[in-house]
């Protein structure tokens, strides 16, 4: 079978190779991918950003049918549409998982990283961790909720986001354009969109935000101030630290900033505003399987839509070039089905 993998040089490109698979174990089940999405997470991996990982297959926003199930697997079965998501497993006993927060075990295991990925005719899952995708759920916008939806979705439950409040989402890009429609029409939140791309802005207001502010005109936190008295929370999901640094001013008293992007550096806290308006800021990852069948649950329903493209495999370093070069408006999806 046809997979994309992380050539010897770890140059940041793939080959596209025939490769065999492993027999799969007891509690393992084998997919025939239908999609896969891809992300700039696997632009670090294939470029040994996180440790180099050489003929690993990439890959984890990935759909598919189940095709073979190990004997002792009795939750899924031969034609079940499930996905492959960046949080492949967990160890399953560490205080973490035992506690509903299984995304940071320190044994996790990540597809297309630490495990082959789903960037490949077929993949090798854990029937435990590989999460159903809903009838009613379109496959290849499915691809797009298993990574930016349910890290959006994610988010603004840290953010503890209720009806009527305000949020401001930072940075409308893949992640911040899945967080104005996850607030919006999920949650039942007010959104402040903040970009520096027209372009993306108009996208944000049809995604069902209110208020649009371009951070090249003047003070955004003074703005967010005047026009709607602070928010509630701030979902920071682009990649400079100063996005975190004025987002902490555009919060109201017992206001959450929470940290989603990873930009290199640190972000300054007002401690005066931090003490005395009772700021809190969490850093939050991916999502459990349980966000994730809620993500997908919605999506279903009709209340999310990624803007998704589908490509060929034989695309994929032109694609991962597009990506370098920020030429694409949002998710590129390879097509396994033809
Ligand atoms: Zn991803
Ligand atoms: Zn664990």
């Amino acid at each position: 079978m046809k997979a994309a993998v992380i050539r010897d040089s770890v140059d940041g490109y793939v080959d596209i190779k025939d490769v065999t698979l492993r027999p799969i174990k007891h509690g393992e089940a084998l997919v025939k991918m239908e999609y896969c999405g891809l992300c700039h997470t696997d632009l670090h991996v294939a470029a040994g950003d996180f440790g180099k990982q050489p003929g690993r297959i990439i890959g984890h926003e990935g759909v598919g049918k189940v095709i073979q199930v190990a004997d002792d697997v009795d939750n899924l079965k031969i034609g079940d549409r499930v996905s492959i998501a960046w949080f492949f497993k967990g160890c399953g006993h560490c205080e973490y998982c035992l506690t509903g927060r299984e995304t940071l075990c320190r044994n996790v295991q990540n597809s297309g990283f630490t495990v082959d990925g789903a960037m490949a005719e077929e993949c090798i899952v854990d029937a435990n961790y590989a999460v159903k995708v809903p009838e009613g759920l379109d496959p290849i916008e499915a691809t797009s909720l298993t990574c930016a939806g349910v890290t959006m979705y994610k988010a603004l439950k840290v953010g503890e986001t209720k009806p009527g409040q305000w949020v401001e989402v930072v940075g409308c890009g893949g992640l911040g354009n899945l967080a104005v429609q996850y607030a919006h029409n999920v949650f039942g939140a007010h959104v402040v969109a903040v970009d520096g791309n027209p372009d993306k802005l108009a996208a944000a207001k049809k995604d069902g935000a209110e208020v649009l502010i371009n951070r090249h005109d003047g003070d955004v936190a003074e703005q967010i101030q005047k026009k709607v008295g602070g928010v509630n929370n701030a979902q920071i999901t682009a990649v400079t630290p100063d996005a975190f640094t004025q987002s902490v001013n555009a919060l109201r008293p017992d206001g959450k900033l929470v940290a989603v992007a990873l930009p290199q550096g640190d972000m300054q806290l007002n401690i005066a505003k931090t003490v005395l308006d009772g700021i809190s800021v969490q850093g939050s990852l991916v999502g459990t399987r349980q966000d994730l069948a809620e993500t997908f649950q919605f999506g279903a329903e009709g209340l999310v839509h990624p803007i998704v493209k589908t490509r060929r495999l034989d695309e994929v370093n032109d694609i991962i070039d597009e990506m370098k070069a920020n030429s694409i408006v949002g998710r590129m999806v390879v097509d396994f089905t033809k």
